[in-house]
């Protein structure tokens, strides 16, 4: 079971994961918890890591502040008796003092590096493990904390690792599976690992639910259960789309589209190691825990409904490379991918007219830049000849993603997206739909985004359904 900032964020909250730990020990379930930091926190961490590369001394000792007061005030409700109490805060000020000695160390060194940003990034968690397993602990359900710096064995990617699954799930086996045969609930740190060398890292932003499925492969886990704070996988964003139902099955493609192209409610990558042994993955909320959510499994693609969803993934730019001179020429394309892979950017969508007379394709905005500059260089001469003509990005545009596995080979879907778009007086300036069929993606303007969502989300009937 893996429970997210806003699950883990307040008193009430922690109540109704002490009332959902309760339900599953009364099943006699063999449950390992992962945690992802309380809401907020790791975004205070890391804006307090930057304020204090940029020289203000200021910053930290307020996050410490507010960190300190949030969990203080979640340990003195819920965890009673002096001693756990006094224990669990003694741990909690003591990551908060290393807190205070790093951001003290970038601000004096004016340099913060990817590898001390992932030490700070994953304090937020520490602290939240240690405070679950007391809170627990004290409600009748003996606990222990885990930091998965000693679980997960990652690559030396800071900011995005990914796991070493054999050494991974050796760890696991030897760390967890002891507790687990005493009768102790593991509470283990999402978002988190380390390399073998033991140098922490982190998996991005939202992973503790890849976390969580990467632990239940390493465990062989009968299910993967992922606590939020809405009812499920939902026909689009509920703070877009008030009307969004729960949708009840999904495959894991399905899902992988999803949060590829922007649905929150699941980190693009906790798909894969569930996927690779049939491990379900069940999204529930911790505040409604009798909804039944939705079930992500294999089999889900077999359900009906053409269209299941549309997501939107926002901040980004479409580049364009184009000129007649690029008819026919072979490599263009893998120059262009080639130079833009050395920026490290991240490709989210291409798409090429037939005529080929241009490429574009779809990058975060902050990194568009940096891409033109790059395409530039490396097309110097094609552009000196007018070969190409122009190479430009269009920025702060969105891609609306229409995601269903059911799609596949039922003629008219985009004739009925462009339909609902176009009486809407709404522009599309790309396409694209893998081969697989299970998405049609379209690039829009930022402006127009909500009012697409909500639109093909009506076209589809998507909003008058029940759950
Ligand atoms: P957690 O902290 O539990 O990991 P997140 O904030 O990462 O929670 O993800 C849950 C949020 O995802 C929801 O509150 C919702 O606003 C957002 N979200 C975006 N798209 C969807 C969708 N299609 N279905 C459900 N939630 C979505
Ligand atoms: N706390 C981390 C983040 O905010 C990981 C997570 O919550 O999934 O990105
Ligand atoms: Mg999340």
């Amino acid at each position: 079971m893996k429970f997210g900032g806003t699950s883990v964020g307040s008193v009430a909250a922690l109540r109704q994961v002490i009332g959902i730990a309760q339900k599953a020990r009364s099943r006699n379930d063999e449950i390992v918890i992962v945690v992802s930091a309380m809401n907020g926190v790791t975004d205070l961490l890391l804006s307090s890591a930057r304020r204090a590369e940029a020289g203000d001394a200021d910053a930290a000792p307020r996050a410490h502040q507010e960190m300190l007061s949030r969990h203080t005030a979640v340990i003195e409700a819920l965890v009673e008796g002096s001693g756990r109490r006094e224990q669990v805060l003694a741990e909690i000020n003591g990551l908060l003092n290393e807190f205070d000695t790093l951001c003290h160390s970038i601000r004096v060194l004016g340099e913060l590096t990817p590898r001390a940003l992932d030490v700070i990034a994953g304090m937020g968690e520490r602290m939240s493990a240690r405070q679950v397993a007391a809170v627990l602990d004290h409600h009748g359900m003996p606990s222990q904390s885990m930091d998965a710096t000693q679980l997960v064995v990652t690559d030396n990617c800071y900011g995005s690792a990914s796991p070493l699954m054999h050494l991974t799930a050796e760890r696991c086996r030897s760390l967890i599976s002891p507790l687990l045969a005493k009768g102790l609930i593991p509470v283990v740190t999402g978002f988190i690992g380390a390399t073998e060398a033991g140098i922490p890292t982190t998996l991005g932003r939202g992973a503790s639910d890849y976390s969580a499925a990467i632990l239940a492969q390493a465990l062989n886990a009968g299910e993967v259960w992922i606590w939020t704070d809405v009812n499920g996988v939902m026909t689009a964003d509920p703070r877009l789309v008030p009307d969004a139902h729960t949708i009840p099955c999904l495959s894991y493609s399905e899902v992988g589209e999803m949060a590829y192209f922007g649905a929150k409610v699941l980190h693009p990558q906790a798909m894969r190691p569930a996927r690779q042994i049939d491990i379900p993955i069940r999204i529930l909320n911790t505040f409604e825990p009798d909804h039944s959510g939705t079930l992500i499994s294999r089999n889900s693609e077999l359900s009906d409904a053409a269209v299941k969803a549309i997501t939107a993934i926002k901040d980004l730019s479409l580049i364009t490379v184009e000129g007649a001179g690029m008819i026919g020429v072979p490599g263009v394309a893998a120059r262009t991918f080639g130079a833009v892979a050395h920026t490290g950017a991240n490709v989210l969508m291409i798409s090429q007219s037939s005529s080929e007379q241009s490429i574009c394709f779809v990058v975060p905005m902050r990194e568009s830049a940096q891409v033109l500059a790059a395409l530039e260089k490396e097309m110097i001469r094609e552009l000196e000849r007018r070969n190409i003509e122009r190479i430009w990005s269009q920025n702060d545009i969105v891609i609306v993603a229409v995601v269903g596995a059911g799609m596949k080979g039922i003629p008219g879907i985009s004739a009925r997206i462009f339909g609902a778009l176009g009486r809407r007086h709404i522009n599309v300036i790309a396409i694209a739909q893998g081969s697989s069929e299970y998405n049609i993606s379209l690039v829009i303007a930022r402006s127009d985004a909500d009012d697409a969502v909500r639109s093909i989300h009506d076209e589809f009937g998507l909003s008058n359904k029940s759950s």
